[in-house]
């Protein structure tokens, strides 16, 4: 543990920089550099991760005796460098106590502004201000924020009201008036006087008045933020390990509200959206950082060219923007050229976009925090791609700069063109976060969860939405809100999520209580269908098609990267023509796995099936199997011509007999219509497939060895279809797969069967197709007598999702009853048969890898389980030589770019 628990800026200096985020938490780092080159910043000091850590283990009062001496030497460091003092009724210095982990976690932990005010300094800021009003609006600002964050008066309940919000309104209704800034100084004294009440009422507790004592109040508050619930949501799903802490920044209070030179911004040095290169960001007058981000008033845009598009999309009339709404460049054109001035020095320093927060006192401008802005995918490859071509980056920090799993987004579905015109536009808001979403309208984050398990599609229709509303917005299509502009949390986590969402659409009339919204003069109800364009802000009433996304533009450029920096190659799970051919669109080069078993269902098929199945000779077999034949060929046909030049690996049936035949006495009554015989066999022949353990029972080559003449129709299939491609002047490279095999024999068997059907089909066809013969590596022995097999196997393929089944003994099938509890016990951190377990069952395939090529060295190694598409386990698969991984067509990008950056990691 480090001894130094405080780390102070200001005026220039620091002891911290940016590369010490890991200790001081993306703000206190990002403000310490900030010092450094230049950039005015409040003086301030942090508390590190460290103390977080410490906080929990030790508790609150051991803590605060360990920080004392520090942090009241550092609030002297702000005394002196601001001139004014802590708790001074002459001259007093405030504060803002901010939280900041490691990794960015936007409006996810608590912030308590204005701290240091009690009836005594409060009169002193009106003085030295001249302002009294500003003094008591700061004051109320922060009874009101301690008291939630500190005191714990924020509603549990969702439809509760706020208590501070409900005095709020008795006394603006008092006078009849609507705005928060049209409250006078005996209003705002008043308001003072009321809040407190209700702290004592609620806590029994007076409202602590030693600036000291309210200090440590904040400091333990944010760190016992870090454990609430929305935070620790937000670290589940983004995969922020709670170890990691946050840190608490201490800094000299700026005013925004402080009349009209004054004012409140949020900016970003590109667009978040789109990627442009567009300076952009919203700002507020006379107010304080929380107005623009809680979308309580709608926030003005910064540059003149942004309000000009705003005001499109609002249809406000220009003369009407110029006087309301004037961005501020136009209002206030000094500071704007400062602000943008430093922006782009920022993001030259950073050399990535910058999400920047300022305030501007009196006329001067301070930056509050910058850091990396979240993006969408869409965004995220532009801007990569763009600052490569601008020379700002290298090709390999573009392929690190991209997260494989967040171009997810850039494959989901658009509206399609036709039915776009053809929708109803209800209304428009703000493109908040871009992509197509229809779903079933719900009014609250529960619901929506709710609603999303049931199997339903939602949008959330929000006046707008708080961080508390996080795990419905995860779980909605799109998010549609009332109020609350392009930084609103609803814009800023929407984004981050890539989940689609249209912001600050001001005509839709929510009303919570009877579940409806009413656009435009049409009434919706809870369950109705609604759909957004996050892209336009367009809403439309009921559904809109979609259609499938292209891989275009940066997306297709940042593929061609992936491709020049790789060595692991990506192959596709496919067992149809189609998702052939859309792997093939996405650069997937060859199947890496056809599931034969995929192709039985359709109702020809599955009939001649089951009288293979039913039948109890070899002979009554083989006459069901050569009714499958033209089947099989016809299938292995189009995805061998789909991947026409690539190697398409297919793999002999593998399921259990049981999953062909029906298990209700409906499905067999009509079985034994279909097949002329009494339910009564249909129902034998069921039970005596029946297995108690089917996973481990008569499947994979067990199948094929017990049944040798389903791998021989299966072979004629593979390579009657080839030998038929290559007399058409094509180009098959067919591989056939022996699943499941625990021991050598096994595959020997089997491949004499594959070998001497191909010598006779050869012989008849007077064409010979080159062909592999392979085995799936998926038992543990397997792997452990894998330079065995590879004496025989030409190429092993690791079925990872078996390996991982028979390597823990946890059951396929079956671990959803447990795996809840032990990720919430932590005994598991992450679902294995989605995360490869690197250590034991990783361990299983890097040996098997190396055994195999110790027999065999061109031995060709690859993955098809579901590994094979999530971005760790490509990872390791490059790290232990696998030639490729197969995955799903729609996951075959993300799995290039993990593929790439493992190549840029080595
Ligand atoms: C595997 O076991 O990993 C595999 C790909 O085969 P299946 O999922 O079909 O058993
Ligand atoms: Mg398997």
């Amino acid at each position: 543990m480090n001894e130094k628990r405080v780390y102070t800026f200001g005026n220039g200096k620091a002891e911290g920089k940016a590369d010490m985020r890991n200790l001081l938490g993306g703000k206190g780092a990002n403000l310490a550099e900030m010092n450094l080159i230049g950039v005015p910043v409040p003086p301030g000091f942090t508390i590190t991760t460290d103390v977080c850590n410490e906080y929990f283990e030790k508790g609150k009062e051991k803590v605060v005796a360990l920080l004392k001496a520090e942090v009241e030497q550092s609030v002297k460091h702000i005394e002196t460098l601001m001139n004014s003092k802590f708790g001074d009724v002459q001259n007093p210095l405030l504060v803002s106590v901010r939280s900041g982990a490691r990794a960015s976690m936007p409006g996810m932990m608590d912030t308590i502004l204005n701290l240091g005010l009690n009836d005594e300094v409060v009169e002193g800021l009106a003085k030295k201000t001249g302002n009294e009003r500003f003094a008591y609006d700061s004051y109320r600002r922060f009874v009101q924020m301690y008291g939630d964050v500190v005191l714990g008066m924020k509603p549990v309940n969702k439809t509760d009201i706020d208590p501070f919000e409900a005095i709020i309104q008795q006394v603006k209704a008092e006078r009849g008036i609507k705005l928060d800034n049209e409250m006078n100084v005996d209003e705002l004294k008043k308001l003072v006087l009321l809040f407190k009440e209700a702290i004592k009422k609620q806590t029994g507790k007076d409202f602590p008045t030693d600036p000291m004592e309210q200090l440590w109040g904040a400091v333990c508050a944010v760190f016992d933020s870090w454990m609430n619930e929305r935070a620790i949501l937000y670290r589940k799903m983004e995969g922020i390990p709670a170890e990691w802490g946050t840190a608490v920044t201490v800094m000299a209070m700026v005013f925004g509200n402080m009349g009209n030179t004054s004012a409140t911004g949020v900016c970003f040095s590109r667009d978040a959206a789109t990627g442009e290169n567009i300076f952009n960001g919203e700002y507020l007058v006379n107010a304080q950082g929380e107005d623009v981000v809680a979308g309580i008033r709608t926030p003005q845009q910064i540059t003149k060219e942004g309000s000009r598009r705003w005001a499109a999309q609002q249809e406000i009339p220009e003369e009407e923007r110029v006087s309301k709404y004037p961005s501020m460049e136009e209002a206030m054109p000094e500071i704007f050229a400062q602000l943008n001035g430093l922006q782009d020095k920022l993001e030259h320093h950073y050399h990535d976009m910058q999400d920047m927060e300022f305030t501007v006192q009196e006329g001067k401008l301070w930056f509050l925090q910058t850091r990396n802005g979240k993006r969408t995918g869409t965004a995220m490859v532009k801007i990569a791609m763009d600052l490569l071509a601008e020379g700002e980056i290298d090709e390999k920090t573009a392929l690190m700069r991209c997260e494989p799993n967040k171009l997810d987004e850039l494959l989901h579905p658009v509206f399609d063109k036709e039915a776009k015109k053809a929708a109803k536009v209800l209304t428009r808001g703000l493109p908040a976060s871009p992509g197509a979403a229809c779903g079933q309208i719900v009014f609250f984050a529960d619901d929506a969860e709710e609603w999303h398990a049931k199997g339903h599609q939602v949008v959330m229709v929000r006046i707008e939405t708080s961080p508390e509303d996080l795990a419905g917005m995860s779980a909605a299509e799109g998010i549609l809100t009332a109020r609350g502009g392009m930084t609103s949390h609803a814009a800023v986590v929407a984004r981050g999520m890539g989940k689609c969402c249209v912001s600050g659409a001001g005509a839709i009339n929510v009303n919570y209580k009877n579940r409806t919204v009413e656009i435009d003069g049409v009434l919706l109800k809870e369950g109705d269908y609604l759909s957004i364009n996050g892209s336009t802000g367009e809403v439309y009433l009921g559904e809109v098609e979609t259609k499938p996304a292209e891989m275009t533009g940066d997306f297709a450029a940042l593929m061609e990267l992936c491709h020049k920096h790789t060595k692991l190659v990506v192959r596709t799970n496919a067992d149809t023509p189609h998702d052939a051919e859309v792997a093939r669109k996405f650069g997937a080069v060859g199947i890496g796995l056809c599931r034969t078993e995929h192709m039985f269902f359709d109702a020809d098929k599955i009939k001649a099936m089951r009288e293979m199945i039913l039948a109890d000779s070899k002979e009554g077999r083989e006459k069901a199997l050569e009714k499958l034949l033209p089947y099989q060929t016809k299938d292995f046909y189009g995805i061998l011509k789909a991947m026409n030049g690539y190697p398409v690996n297919i793999r002999l049936l593998d399921p259990p007999l049981h999953e062909f035949v029906p298990h209700d006495l409906e499905g067999q009554q009509i079985m034994a219509d279909e097949m002329g015989v009494s339910v009564q066999e249909i129902q034998q022949r069921v039970n005596s497939l029946s297995e108690h353990n089917p996973m481990l029972g008569h499947r994979g080559c067990r199948l094929g060895n017990t049944y040798p003449e389903i791998t021989a129709m299966q072979t004629k299939a593979i390579l009657g279809a080839a030998v038929q491609l290559k007399k058409e002047g094509m180009d098959p490279h067919p591989e056939i797969m022996v699943p499941l095999i625990g021991i050598v024999n096994e595959f020997d068997a089997q491949e004499e069967v594959i070998r001497k059907t191909a010598k006779e089909l050869f012989a008849t066809e007077g064409v010979e197709v080159p062909f592999r013969v392979g085995t799936m590596i998926e038992i543990p022995r397997a792997a452990l007598t894998a330079d065995i097999i590879a004496k025989k196997a030409e190429y092993f393929s690791f079925g990872t999702n078996d390996l991982t089944q028979m390597t823990f003994g946890y059951s396929r099938d079956d671990i959803s009853s447990f795996l809840p509890v032990y990720l919430e016990k932590k005994i598991l951190s992450v679902d294995p048969f989605q995360v490869l377990d690197q250590n034991g069952v990783g361990q299983l395939v890097k040996m098997a890898v190396e055994k195999g090529r110790a027999t065999r060295p061109e031995l060709v190694c690859g993955i098809c389980g579901e590994h094979g598409g999530e971005p760790s386990s490509v990872k390791f698969c490059h790290r232990v030589g696998l030639n490729y991984v197969s995955c799903s067509p729609f996951r075959v990008p993300i799995a290039r770019l993990a593929a790439a950056q493992a190549a840029v990691e080595e």
